[in-house]
């Protein structure tokens, strides 16, 4: 279970996509909604859905446990956390950009990426730039990195869309303040984010994530890393990264 404390949890079971076993980003939204809650719209059938929603007033709503996948991020769902927040769209404004976050959003985006970056060690402290499979994409991120014209040609997509320039550029512009919000916790580093791929002696090959895990030779290294409490996936495990398998095979 991965439940952020200060959550209105509203769970939605239906949206439950199967377990998460990377983490490597949080996704930034833009809902384009004056909605109080998404809990109406996310609830019927077929409808993508993010794991938290944080409204005008900084109320989180939590919609799926982040121990399993969401269904927003397209090619990016098998790991990404993702968080839509309120706009107040047909009120506040009914064309061009949104307006940024408010005072009470950006103080519970602060608190709630904290919390997400100290329940899922693997996701680094810092700034994604772009959606293509491996460390680059790893971090704070946001819809449009994984959207036309913006992806890298090389990217996933987060959407089938073109041109939806979610977040909006000024949202985009508060990310770097809700990072250093999240540096003021320096347990949190660069190293929880390392990759190393190795094919065991058995033929079976695994994602071993967390820097210690650079040292990995053999499969008693393997064993005493992991006894160590470093976290690995084995790529037989359902639901592993096709795309980061692909990246990790070819660094
Ligand atoms: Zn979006």
């Amino acid at each position: 279970m991965a439940i952020y404390p200060q959550a209105r949890v509203m769970l939605i079971a239906q949206a439950n996509q199967g377990e998460a076993i990377l983490r490597n980003r949080v996704n930034f939204h833009t809902a384009v909604t004056d909605a109080s809650s998404l809990y109406p719209y996310f609830s019927q059938p077929d409808r993508p859905c993010s794991h938290f929603y944080v409204a005008e007033n900084g109320v989180v709503e939590q919609y799926i446990d982040t121990r399993w996948r969401s269904s927003a991020d397209y090619e990016g769902n098998d790991a990404t956390i993702s968080i839509e927040t309120w706009d107040g769209y047909g009120r506040v404004w009914t064309s061009g950009s949104p307006p940024p976050w408010n005072a009470a959003q950006v103080r519970s985006l602060k608190a709630l990426t904290l919390w997400i970056l100290r329940t899922h060690r693997s996701i680094p402290p810092r700034l994604a730039r772009d959606s293509i499979p491996g460390p680059s994409s790893f971090g704070l991120s946001w819809h449009r990195l994984g959207i036309d014209p913006w992806r890298h040609p090389q990217g996933m997509h987060y959407s089938t869309a073109y041109g939806k320039i979610c977040p909006g550029d000024a949202r985009v512009a508060q990310v770097p303040g809700i990072l250093a919000h999240v540096k003021t916790d320096t347990t949190l580093t660069e190293d929880n984010q390392m990759l190393i791929i190795r094919r065991a002696s058995d033929g079976a090959t695994f994602i071993v994530i967390g820097g210690r895990g650079a040292g990995v030779k053999n499969t008693a290294d393997l064993s005493a890393y992991r006894a160590a409490g470093v976290q690995t996936v084995n790529l037989s495990d359902p639901g592993y990264s096709e795309a980061q398998a692909r990246y990790l095979t070819t660094a």
